[in-house]
């Protein structure tokens, strides 16, 4: 067996630990004879599994108890139409555009109400984060909207919009778990796992109790109300469990590690890694702002398509697999996430200074 160095986007990377324990149990969970897979989601066996998940994951973030915990599916994706279903009770809401998801988000927005984007980085193809201090928010907003950590571009909030009072939603999905927040300044967290925390199938929804209400759009589907899910603690009908356990097992691990703040710290020195090399190289160039960089996700281009190609070919052949930047940008990006060790960036800078030696 060998395991490369994955810096996939997403599905992304997860900790071998787990990974080998979650193998371990497959077969028979803890003397059940049967994999969780197989499991009835009635079952105490089960209950334990998600209600333990849940109570790790509120003491890694600090959770208040004012707000719930639900584990959904439908991906990050399906959040963009049940957001504003569940939230827009005066019809209004405010975006900011600081790339594709959250361009996509406003426009499936657009379908519910008055959804109005007021400020982007589009201008500059989506390479910093826009001034959100003083924003023209709309007095009947129901939410302002970011997508916070933004994937495909690689930038990052370092300090939170002023909403002017309204509701903070944000979009978590490539930065859950990467280093601590203040759940009190936001009125709804969610993220797709598939990035940071586990398998493809679950998406973790923080909301805090005010906002659930039967209060809901005409005709909003049972299953896309968060209230169905809170009600019946995200088990009104059969949730991705095998995804929830896997989860659960990375909530542990990173308890284990020391939980958010040394994560925080660990994905800090790894990005740090990167960014000077890419500061440094005379091939090799970073596409964001400084000040906007995120820990996650690190684009960068040689300024030349070919030449880029030819490093993303010869990086996989040396094991650094899915280096290759999004469709839409083109060029390479490197998602560290927690689960990648920091001997993998360590790696990857040594390849790319050897590529620089041998192309300059
Ligand atoms: C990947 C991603 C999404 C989309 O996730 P799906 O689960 O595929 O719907 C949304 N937002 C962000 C920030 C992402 O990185």
């Amino acid at each position: 067996m060998s395991r490369v160095y994955n810096f996939s986007a997403g599905p992304a990377v997860l900790p071998e630990e787990v990974l080998k324990e979650a193998a371990a149990e497959m077969l028979d969970y803890r003397g059940c004879g049967m994999s969780v897979m197989e499991m009835s989601h009635r079952s105490k066996m089960f209950e334990t599994i998600i209600q333990e998940a849940e109570a790790d994951l509120r003491e890694l973030m600090n959770i208040p108890a004012n707000y719930k915990v639900l584990f959904l599916q439908g991906g990050a994706s399906q959040q963009f139409a049940m957001i504003p279903m569940n939230l827009m009770k005066n019809g209004v809401a405010d975006y900011i555009i600081t790339g594709q998801w959250a361009k996509k988000a406003w426009q499936e927005a657009c379908l519910y109400g008055d959804a109005k984007a007021v400020a982007s980085s589009a201008d500059k193809t989506f390479s910093y984060i826009p001034d959100c201090s003083d924003l023209p928010i709309d007095e009947n907003a129901d939410y302002v909207y970011i997508c916070e950590n933004n994937t495909i571009y690689g930038t990052k909030y370092k300090t939170l919009p002023n909403t002017k009072g309204k509701t903070l939603v944000s979009d978590v999905s490539s930065c859950f778990l990467s280093e601590p927040v203040d759940v009190t300044k936001y009125g709804l967290i969610y993220g797709g796992v598939q990035k940071n925390i586990g398998p493809a199938g679950v998406v973790i929804v923080i909301i805090r109790e005010d906002l659930i209400t039967e209060d809901v759009l005409p005709g909003t589907p049972t299953m896309l109300r968060y209230k169905t899910h809170a009600d019946a603690g995200s088990l009104y009908n059969t949730p991705p469990a095998y995804g929830i356990y896997i989860c659960g097992k990375v909530f542990k691990w990173l308890k284990a590690r020391g939980g958010l703040a040394v994560m925080k710290e660990y994905n800090e020195k790894k990005a740090k890694i990167l960014y000077d090399f890419l500061d440094g190289s005379r091939l090799f160039k970073g596409t964001v702002r400084k000040e906007d960089r995120s820990l996650m996700n690190v684009p960068f281009v040689t300024g030349d398509a070919e030449l880029d190609a030819g490093f993303v070919k010869e990086a996989k052949a040396a094991g650094f697999e899915n280096l290759k930047g999004h469709r839409t940008v083109g060029g390479m990006r490197a998602s560290i996430y927690n689960a990648m060790p920091i001997e993998g960036v360590e790696a990857l800078a040594a390849f790319m200074r050897d590529f620089e030696a041998k192309h300059i």
